[in-house]
């Protein structure tokens, strides 16, 4: 039977490890931490489920990816809606008609709407940076409004830099909707798995040709050797998938990418719920960007408590769990170098947020390593 060596039981990981195991490969599934799922992990704390790392709704255009995570749990429908408090006032991010009507006396919001509907007849989305070179000087100076109300501070807390200066795609993620659109995401699924993330991925884990270990820093098992990799010394003949960061393969010998890292708190009520949406963003006050109220997703039936996660964006330092890549022409010529050294080494695949530098969505995630696993097989 072939061999396949993991590192890293998240999503990434875990959909490789039973696509491949489901091609008959003997799965090693290699974990650092002592639980499955990455950073989608979530546990029940007194009955009501908590993203342990931060807020993962799940959506997809893609049906295939859908259809594949959809035979590892139940799901139930739910639309993403947020709320941001923009001038003291709570209003639907992205922002949309909705959020016009909400800022600004009624017959200038007439006007606007007006004005955003001439000049984008069929509705959608657009990015604010691309909004805000629109050659109508009307539409430029609510543009303006709103890249500094909803995105410039928002942004400056979230990557400790302007707008400016991030990647366009970054900023690309949360449009300005031409219409009364207020839900997040557009994607044709949007749901969440029924009794939550880690559920399904052990349902995804449960298979004869998977093992995970757990507790497990693949960089004390694996080494990089002259024609491939040893795994506890001796060389490993089959495929290795690796999920995390790419320089940590290599001892970060050129340096250490740039990621943002997370702190959370949560706060327990007593209460039935405590926010009018799941998710309210706070743009221009206090140091946290955005509060998190899962219970709401989940719908469950408990009359007296719910919890609130705090989400503080912090430097990603020695120690702290790596997040987000900040992409830039600079963090993506290092990535090349480290990456250049990992094509060199046969049978290696780097996959994911982590290995690959990517700002990648979870079902991204989950379709990337569908056709990994897909080429390792061919
Ligand atoms: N963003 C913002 N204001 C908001 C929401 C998002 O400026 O109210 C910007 C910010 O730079 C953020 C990016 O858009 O990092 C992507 O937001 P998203 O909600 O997709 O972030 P994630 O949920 O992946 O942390």
């Amino acid at each position: 039977m072939q061999q396949a060596l993991i590192i890293g039981a998240g999503i990434t990981g875990l959909t490789a490890a039973r696509s491949l195991a489901e091609h008959g490969f003997q799965v090693t599934v290699l974990e650092k931490r002592d639980h499955i799922g990455g950073n989608a992990f979530d546990y029940y704390d007194n009955g009501v489920l908590v993203h342990k790392y931060g807020p993962h709704l799940f959506h997809t255009g893609k049906k295939e990816v859908a259809d594949f995570l959809q035979r590892f749990s139940d799901f139930i429908p739910y639309s993403h809606r947020v709320l941001g408090e923009i001038d003291g006032r709570l209003v639907p991010i992205p922002f949309n008609f909705r959020s016009i009507d909400l800022l600004f006396p009624e017959r200038e919001a007439q006007h606007l709407k007006e004005l955003l509907t001439r000049e984008y007849p069929d509705g959608g989305s657009v990015p604010i940076m691309e909004l805000r070179r629109h050659p109508d000087a009307g539409v430029q100076e609510l543009a303006e409004f709103v890249f500094r109300k909803v995105f410039y501070n928002y942004t400056k807390k979230q990557w400790g830099k302007p707008p400016e200066e991030m990647d366009a795609s970054v900023m690309g993620r949360v449009p300005v909707r031409m219409s009364y659109d207020d839900r997040y995401f557009t994607d044709e699924f949007q749901m969440m798995p029924a009794d939550g993330y880690t559920a399904l991925f052990q349902n995804m884990a449960r298979h004869e040709n998977i093992r995970i270990r757990y507790g497990c820093d693949a960089c004390r098992h694996i080494e990089i050797v002259e024609g491939g990799i040893c795994f506890d010394g001796e060389l490993w003949d089959g495929p290795v998938i690796y999920t995390g960061c790419i320089e940590e393969l290599f001892g970060a010998e050129y340096g250490r990418l740039p990621y943002r890292s997370l702190r959370f708190e949560l706060e327990h009520h007593h209460a039935e719920h405590v926010q009018p949406a799941v998710q309210i963003n706070y743009p221009n006050r206090h140091t946290y960007t955005r509060t998190s109220e899962f219970k709401l997703v989940q719908k469950e039936r408990i009359p007296d408590r719910t919890i609130l996660m705090y989400e503080y964006p912090i430097p990603c330092g020695d120690g702290d769990i790596p997040y987000y890549p900040v992409e830039s022409a600079e963090s993506r010529a290092l990535y090349e170098r480290y990456r250049q050294r990992a094509d060199g080494i046969p049978k290696l695949y780097p996959a994911g947020r982590l290995a690959e530098y990517r700002y990648y969505n979870m079902d991204i995630a989950v379709e990337r390593a569908l056709r990994l696993a897909e080429r390792i097989c061919s």
